[in-house]
């Protein structure tokens, strides 16, 4: 076995009660690598076309990499797979933190869960053992008590947890995984599919943090000169400053804020919940992920009248504070802090949730929803209703029983609203506005698992007065000059779908985006492939195999929506997206236009190998990926 790699794959049987480990071949990793791709092998293998997602036919995904673990920024993600309760095709998310590279320690490179329990269990992942065990005690529970109880029964508070939370066991739909009761694998209610298979738990430990790298002293040197270079790297010590919140005030200038769901894209509050404002006053501490010295994550205290919010739940995202400040007019950053720890406490994605609450806000706002629907006044800038709503949402209570359905199938159940959802294959869009970001919403419609801002490199990136560094880096990509603004001409679908292997390749390979990517980030394309290469031994690894195997994975994720029936009728965008925006800025009275977008599919479609009239992969393009077998 070529160092590196510890292959072994858990396969969880909860109807049976079973687990068996499997030891996929070297070449087999080499193709799937890990993370989603690996993922979709198993669920497009086993899981038979039509099962609903709350079926106990759905197959659940956990899944590393052959990266995870190595001491280095940026490796400790999580990637989970399954069919989606919200969009109804691939589900898929990424979290990072401890657990992922735990679960490496403790000898797992994935897990795949088909079945349902009888009753709730949990799974512990040890020293290369593993066992299932009686969860009943647990259930109910939020994520910081089901944290304390199972470090206490396994007398280890070195355990590591990824669990469903309440919200989850309801079949919230919006319901996300949470490890160390702050970092989430959010979108598309992967939460909920957990919550149906009665498996409230999964829990990682492993002794010995020593896996077999193929080169551990290049990766000791490219982990010193990473971490050496933060310093210099304006990006990387912005985001160590002021975390992800820090592009609250940029996304403001450029009208790429969403503010009062979707209707305009600058906030007038934007100041009083931007990134400086949280670190001049409710910022404690920064958090971070394994080995990693770029420490982004935010850990905030503080109090919204008299409910406080505590350190171990981390502090908001720039996306958390978008959807539940901008999103719902909420200017109030410890009214936004304290959302924020209700989603890791209940077990909810924060866009998701944030966005259903600020679209029932704007529903009431245009009367389309009364005072007696929604059980009191829900106007936007009501800080205290977004609070009440929230909860109500994760805990099925009164109106939040609709709302947890997400706001897609909110709006189906009650028969109106679909006008002003802001939803693209049932996921709610989150803060990145395609009137500003015009290659998003080529991206937010043609993505497998709806509106996603990380499948994909931003337009920004390249535009005029794009740094040095980027250009350098993306050129390795096969792009030499900037492209404009406000363009979805064929360069810049180009750019959009080239830059979307990458990022495809960083879900496989489970790598922190902020930290490896195709243009800002602390390591480029190259350092990426040196990476591959010092941890596994394979010499001969490329970029262009890099981008294959992000593509790979992309086909994957498509084939799945496919035999579901979800082709290019699905990759639509909201109504609402090609109305004019309303307020100030540059985006003011901008909106897309669908002869363009339309068009952009096509020039996409056929970039990527797929269908132009259904958008489906072509047969041609499954076999040169090795694909056959799946179709
Ligand atoms: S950059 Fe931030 S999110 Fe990424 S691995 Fe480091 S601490 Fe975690």
């Amino acid at each position: 076995m070529t160092e590196g790699l510890t292959r072994r794959i858990l396969h969880v049987d909860l109807e049976a009660g079973s687990l068996s480990i499997e030891t996929p071949s070297e070449s087999f990793y080499r193709r799937y690598m890990g993370g989603s791709a690996m993922g979709l092998y198993y669920i497009l293998k086993d899981m038979k076309p039509g099962t609903d997602a709350f079926s106990p036919g759905n197959v659940l995904t956990l899944m590393v990499s052959l990266l995870t673990g190595a001491p280095i920024s940026g490796q400790s993600r999580l990637c989970a797979n399954a069919r989606s309760p919200l969009t109804d095709g691939i589900g898929d998310a990424q979290a990072g933190g401890f657990f992922p590279a735990e679960m490496r320690f403790a000898g797992f490179d994935g897990l795949v869960v088909r079945g349902r329990a009888a009753r709730p269990v949990y799974l512990w992942l040890h020293n290369g053992q593993a066992e299932m065990r009686p969860a009943e005690h647990l259930w109910g529970k939020t994520t910081s008590q089901v944290d304390d109880l199972i470090k206490a029964e396994l007398k280890d508070d070195k355990v590591e947890i990824a669990q469903c939370g309440p919200a989850g066991e309801k079949l919230v739909r919006l319901a996300a995984i949470i490890n160390m009761a702050n970092r989430a694998n959010g979108r598309t209610g992967l939460g909920a599919v957990m919550g149906s298979k009665n498996l409230k738990a999964v829990v990682v430990r492993g002794e010995s943090k020593r896996l077999p790298w193929a080169d551990p002293r290049r990766i000791n040197e490219m982990a010193r000169q990473g971490a050496s270079e933060i310093e210099t790297n304006a990006d990387m010590l912005g985001l160590q400053k002021l975390g992800t919140a820090g592009v609250v005030a940029f996304q403001h200038t450029i009208g790429s804020l969403p503010t009062f769901n979707y209707a305009q894209g600058q906030f007038e509050a934007f100041e009083a919940i931007s990134g400086e404002r949280m670190s001049d006053t409710i910022l404690k501490d920064n958090d971070t992920c394994y080995a990693c010295s770029v420490r982004c994550k935010r850990v905030v205290e503080t109090q919204f009248g008299d409910r406080p919010v505590a350190r171990r739940h981390g502090g908001p995202e720039y996306e958390t504070i978008a959807t539940f400040g901008s999103y719902c007019g909420v200017g109030d950053l410890d009214a936004i802090a304290l959302a924020n720890q209700l989603c890791n406490e209940y077990g909810l994605d924060t866009i998701g949730t944030g966005a259903t609450v600020a679209w029932a806000m704007e529903c009431f706002a245009q009367g389309i929803l009364s005072e007696q629907e929604i059980g009191f006044p829900a106007a936007f800038g009501d800080a205290s209703a977004m609070i009440r709503l929230t909860e109500m949402l994760a805990r099925r209570e009164g109106f939040g029983d609709t709302l947890a359905e997400g706001s897609r199938r909110a709006a189906q159940r009650l028969g109106k609203g679909h006008e002003l959802l802001i939803t693209a294959k049932g996921a709610e869009a989150p803060a990145h506005m395609p009137q500003a970001k015009r290659s998003l919403g080529l991206i937010y419609a043609v993505n497998p698992f709806g509106a996603d801002h990380q499948s994909s490199e931003h337009d920004p990136m390249i535009e005029d007065g794009a740094g040095e560094l980027y250009m350098k880096r993306l050129a390795r990509l096969g792009f030499d000059h900037t492209l404009p603004q406000n363009s979805l001409a064929a360069d810049k679908v180009r750019y959009a779908l080239k830059t979307q292997q990458f990022y495809s390749f960083l879900d496989t390979a489970a790598l922190c985006q902020f930290v490896w990517g195709p243009a800002w980030t602390l390591y480029g394309p190259d350092e990426t492939v040196a990476f591959v290469r010092a941890a596994t031994g394979w010499e001969d690894f490329s970029l262009e195999e890099l981008l294959e195997v992000g593509e790979r994975r992309l086909n994957m994720l498509r084939l799945f929506n496919a035999r579901e029936g979800l082709d290019r009728k699905a990759d639509g965008l909201p109504k609402k997206f090609f109305r004019p925006l309303g307020g100030g800025g540059p985006t003011a009275g901008v909106s897309l236009v669908e002869a363009e977008i339309e068009s952009a599919k096509d020039e996409y479609y056929r970039l990527a190998g797929w269908d132009t009239r259904t958008g489906n992969p072509t047969s041609d393009t499954l076999e040169r990926l090795g694909l056959g077998w799946a179709v």
